[in-house]
């Protein structure tokens, strides 16, 4: 499912929600996908998903069906068919060799190791004979943008406008290229999605510009971390979301997301509460905040 930029029933609104599948769903992942439902929703919007399942050795396998089972509890529905980027190989590709006959991607061998924590910047010399990655010519300039919530964000770490891979060593698509390929090719308008990846942002702006697409506006909303300090995340193993009472566990995100759900729908239903959250729904409640902790009984500890 595309939002066509073309269709005269184009709405002026097409957001995502995006999960790689290297785990079950978690709080902080439904509060990713509820913002962005609630965003789409409120502007009379499509809201589209997108199983970013790009890198086979860190998947579960049964993570998508959890996905899938999950957001049907939590009467997140989203239009039109999921999208798999696991079968948009053919367009990644088309993209990569657009990028190098414009001289925009070269091919790199550098190891981490060579690299020792140092950015890379500008073109290098391959190793003949060895398998190599892709790497975006970056103009190593750090590219400010304005983000709804966070303001103007401005990189300041030097990786983040470094000559960043857009195709593995080991021939896997980069989550920066595949992302703007979809992003573009299903017409979002709207992103939705955590801080913890605001840094790919300006990575992501250009490759847009350097592409010819339309950048998106980005709302980057605070994340929710352990008791540790540590962002809830697949990698840190956060407990998977119980879809057995969705309506409490909506109230409680709504309330985490500073939308004042009133406490007379502690016992209302998942379609009334979202009715609600539809209604009521303000994202600027969550301006410039990054973190907070995630409720009891959603974290580990
Ligand atoms: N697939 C990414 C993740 O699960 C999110 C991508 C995005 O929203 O841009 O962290």
């Amino acid at each position: 499912m595309s939002c066509a930029p073309d269709s005269p029933h184009t709405p002026a609104y097409c957001g995502r929600f995006a999960p790689s599948p290297t785990g079950p769903l978690h709080f902080g992942s439904l509060l990713a996908a509820l913002a962005s439902y609630l965003d789409a929703r409120r502007h009379h919007g499509t809201w589209l998903l997108r199983i970013e399942d790009l890198d086979p050795p860190r998947e579960d396998p049964t993570a998508v069906e959890h996905f899938l089972r999950t957001l049907d509890q939590f009467g997140l529905h989203w239009d039109g068919e999921v999208r798999y980027q696991s079968q948009r190989g053919d367009a990644y590709q088309a993209i990569l060799e657009h990028l190098i006959d414009q001289d925009q991607a070269f091919p790199c061998t550098c190891s981490r190791k060579q690299l020792a924590g140092l950015p890379h910047q500008g073109k290098c010399s391959p190793t003949p004979g060895q398998t190599n990655a892709f790497r975006f010519l970056s103009d190593h300039q750090p590219h400010a943008f304005h983000d709804r919530l966070q303001g103007r964000y401005c990189p300041t770490d030097q990786r983040e406008f470094d000559d960043f891979v857009i195709r593995r060593r080991d021939a896997l698509w980069s989550y920066q290229l595949a992302v703007v390929t979809d992003d573009a090719d299903q017409g979002i308008t709207h992103v939705v999605r955590g801080i913890d990846l605001i840094d790919s942002t300006p990575r992501q702006i250009q490759l847009q510009r350097a592409l010819g697409f339309t950048t998106p506006l980005y709302a980057h909303i605070p994340v929710a971390v352990e008791q540790n300090g540590q962002k809830l995340s697949k990698q840190n193993l956060a407990l998977a979301l119980d879809g057995t009472q969705p309506a409490k566990t909506l109230w409680i995100a709504l309330d985490w997301l500073q939308q004042s759900p009133p406490s007379e729908l502690q016992n209302a239903s998942v379609d009334e509460l979202l009715q609600w959250a539809i209604a009521h729904w303000n994202i600027d409640a969550l301006k410039s905040q990054t973190e907070a902790p995630a409720p009891m009984g959603y974290q580990r500890d």
